[in-house]
């Protein structure tokens, strides 16, 4: 059995050496290709794709993976072997359970719906998109159809990227998330003047917004002798192997944040990446349970530290190096407030994190909706205009701020949205849990002392890689299940005393 558990690793290891080659080619073509090289990359990356495709889907590797499964199992459930077995088999079942001309059949659509999306966008014309929308639902129906489901087939498309997720689950939990943030974005909207991020707007050099940005993502712990920091239209953290994790930010000269908070998010993900056990890599334990999980660490990074009023004292001197005079007559404090200003906007990827999770909450409602089949696509532009105003009480004035802006569906991704939020209210739950065991993390990350809190997420969080159920692990991490309230208390003390209600 050694043997065939040998062979397996080594087959696995080689489709996930060609996914590491395929993650360079995309890497590149985000960051550094000529927009000539669009049509030859996108052909070896297919390439790449479908002998990956081909490869892990082999009926050797199925069979090895029945006569290996039990075997790993008897060896303990926290064993190399039994989490291998347990994560590879769901890779596999996943992989093969989806027909061939499905794969293909969605491929193609997906790029013409991109295209149609983007056009779309640009026009602010829904009808352009409408068709392709349309299209996506009905092959994600049967793509979910493909996958099993017991309940609904938003289920099977939620199970993809936050294994055991469910609607059964997540309805609860979000509708006590709206009932717990509608307090405080009233409060908030009452009180709108009393916080301000002008302090951020004026005129920095992009150079030196890229020089704080590896500063501040150095200091946090992202390992430069095994990672690099470019920049990209939209960022996005991405690994090759443990040892070459790349992450990009951005930079708008008249509005430093963007630039700050993409590069702390991204470095967020990064240190998952970087603080995996080398064993792991190459192996079905490489990653993260889920996109959730992911998140969670993004998300801890940027708002819960890269927010907090700690971070700001610490990161103040660093502002007044990098931007000579600009920053002289802020206080820490000015520039904790001027990070924490909330508003209700139309805009998903620019919501602070009081109000992110609405955004979140339309699209999910949204999305079961249109695979209940009990939306129209022709009625979709409007009822998210309503669920806005609704949520947010804000009403986009066209269809590129409303259900245009978000290229998921384009692409169709159904069951993605959720996992932002659960990213927040993971980050949150291990945020109290690390209270507990270091006791005040404001000391230390007022010092710039971050190497605890990084150790603690590697000893919980990093080093686990995708031994566990994306629940379980949290539930070992913090011993409890996941829950809303950390996120809503978090949430309430921080606003109630910048706003003061
Ligand atoms: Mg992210």
């Amino acid at each position: 059995m050694e043997n065939k558990f040998a062979e397996l690793n080594e087959k696995y290891g080689e489709v996930a050496a060609l996914g590491s080659a395929g993650a360079v080619l995309a890497w590149d073509q985000r960051v550094t290709m000529p927009p000539g090289g669009a049509s030859a990359r996108g052909k070896a990356l297919a390439a790449i794709e479908e002998t990956v495709h081909r490869k892990f889907t082999s009926p050797e590797t199925g069979a090895l993976i029945t006569s290996l499964y039990d075997w790993a199992q008897a060896k303990g459930y926290d064993s190399f072997e039994a989490s291998c077995l347990r994560a590879i088999k769901r890779d596999y079942d996943q992989a093969v359970r989806i027909p061939a001309a499905l794969v293909a059949e969605l491929s193609l659509a997906v790029s013409a719906s991109f295209e149609a999306w983007t056009r779309a966008r640009q026009a602010s014309d829904f009808s352009i998109f409408s068709p392709h929308l349309e299209k996506m639902v009905e092959l994600n129906l049967r793509k979910a159809e493909a996958l099993g489901f017991e309940r609904s087939p938003y289920d099977a498309l939620l199970d993809i990227y936050e294994p055991g997720m469910t609607r059964v689950r997540l309805d609860p939990l979000f509708s006590e998330l709206l009932s717990g943030l509608k307090p405080v974005t009233r409060a908030i909207g009452e009180r709108a003047c009393k916080v301000s991020n002008s302090r951020f707007k004026g005129d920095f050099e992009e150079s030196a917004q890229l020089r704080l940005a590896d500063e501040l993502v150095k200091a946090l712990g992202f390992d430069f002798k095994r990672g690099r920091q470019d920049l990209s239209a939209h960022p996005f953290t991405t690994g090759f192997s443990v040892n070459d994790v790349r992450i990009t930010t951005r930079t708008h000269r008249d509005w430093l944040p963007a630039c700050v908070y993409a590069s702390i998010h991204e470095c967020g993900h990064a240190l998952y990446e970087q603080g995996a056990p080398e064993e792991f890599d190459f192996t079905p334990l490489a990653g993260a349970p889920s996109l959730g999980l992911h998140e969670s660490q993004s998300r801890f990074w940027e708002n819960i530290i890269g927010r907090g009023r700690p971070f700001a004292a610490w990161a103040l001197p660093l502002y007044r190096k990098h931007f000579p005079g600009k920053f002289d007559s802020l206080s820490a404090d000015d520039l904790y407030r001027a990070a924490n200003c909330s508003e209700a906007s139309l805009i998903r990827v620019e919501a602070d994190e009081v109000t992110y999770n609405l955004h979140i909450m339309l699209r999910y409602g949204m999305e079961t909706l249109l695979l209940d089949r009990k939306l129209k696509i022709k009625d979709a532009p409007e009822l998210w205009n309503e669920k806005m105003k609704e949520y947010l009480g804000v009403t986009p004035s066209k269809d590129s701020e409303g259900i245009l802006q978000d290229v998921h569906w384009s692409q169709g991704m159904f069951g993605y949205f959720p996992t932002y939020t659960l990213g927040n209210l993971i980050s949150a739950q291990l945020f109290n849990s690390m209270k507990k065991d270091l006791g005040s993390i404001d000391t230390l990350v007022e010092k710039g002392d971050f190497t605890p809190i990084l150790g603690w997420l590697r000893k919980k969080i990093h080093s686990q890689g995708r031994k566990y159920k994306p629940e379980e692990l949290l539930e070992k991490a913090t011993g409890e299940r996941l829950s809303v309230r950390p996120f809503v208390e978090y949430i309430k003390a921080k606003y109630a005393e910048l706003y003061g209600f």
